[in-house]
């Protein structure tokens, strides 16, 4: 990809507005365009250059302008088309060519998106941003799927962990806390964990958290070919390999899963198990 030595195309195909720069990273949601907030909704129809990457999905697309520059930077087939640093390095080129762009991020921006640290270098590079945030996949999950995040009966806390260990992959990877994450009456909600589901479920189950705890898979929620897939610690991950779940799939683990089979409604009928 020759983005980074092109990004002065973009600011030379238009007028820089008057002024500085600006970058408004924004929360995509998890796929449904409606779940979108009104803010994100209307900073998208007023873009006239989005930077978007593989989670955003085509429904939200559209809401940007045909005439406005749209920009891939995420990732094809395992691989970048631009590093994080290189992402920075762009938005902030062409906010200092006078650009207002928009940088659409799947989900929240700050919730595994590394949106923290594309802020952190805006900030540093004094360019101004804001934030708009999004519905996270974990909320839309729930939802979606019909598995509540907490409930008084089952769950007082509620973890968001990620998925990506260390040395399973990228050394930059995660180092979970096992102990903590195996306590009970916690909902744990594992973001990128489709390759290491295995190493999850036998680690929980090592410090403790029963196998026969309820744990759900939930493939492209709030899209129209959602998946949910309903099981136990124990048996998620050959549940998962059977039915072939690919990212991006949420995981989620605790007594509230059991829940699905009253609140999951229609959603019951594409469950594979
Ligand atoms: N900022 C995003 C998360 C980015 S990390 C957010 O707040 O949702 C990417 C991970 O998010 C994926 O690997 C997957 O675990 C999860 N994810 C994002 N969209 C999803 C969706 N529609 N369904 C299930 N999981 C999703």
């Amino acid at each position: 990809m020759s983005l980074l030595s092109e990004p002065l195309q973009f600011v030379s195909d238009h007028e820089a507005p008057a002024g500085a720069g600006h970058v408004t990273l924004v929360g995509a949601g998890p796929g449904d365009p409606e779940l979108l907030t009104v803010k994100a909704a209307n900073a998208l129809r007023k873009a006239t250059l989005v930077l978007y990457d593989n989670l955003v999905s085509k429904a939200v697309l559209e809401l940007v302008p045909a005439s406005a520059d749209r920009v891939y930077v995420g990732k094809v087939s395992g691989h970048h088309s631009l590093s994080q640093n290189g992402i920075i390095e762009l938005m902030v080129r062409l906010a200092k060519g006078g650009r207002r762009l928009v940088r659409l991020k799947g989900g929240d921006p700050y919730v595994f998106g590394r949106g923290g640290e594309e802020a952190q270098g805006l900030a540093a590079a004094g360019i101004g941003f804001d934030v708009i945030p999004g519905i996270s996949a974990a909320q839309g999950a729930a939802a979606a799927s019909g598995i509540p995040l907490t409930h008084r009966d089952h769950a007082e806390a509620l973890v968001f962990a990620t998925g990506h260990l260390r040395g399973e992959g990228d050394a930059r990877g995660a180092e979970l806390d096992w102990v903590q994450l195996a306590r009970p009456r916690q909902t744990v909600v594992i973001y990128m964990g489709v390759a290491t589901l295995p190493t999850v479920s036998a680690q929980l189950q090592a410090h403790g958290l029963a196998a026969d705890t309820p744990a759900a898979i939930v493939e492209r929620a709030t899209l129209p070919d959602q998946r949910s897939i309903v099981g136990t610690l124990a048996t998620l991950p050959e549940l998962a390999r059977r039915h072939d779940v690919r990212a991006p799939a949420l995981i989620m683990i605790g007594t509230v899963v059991s829940l699905h089979a009253e609140l999951g409604g229609a959603v019951r009928a594409s469950a594979g198990a």
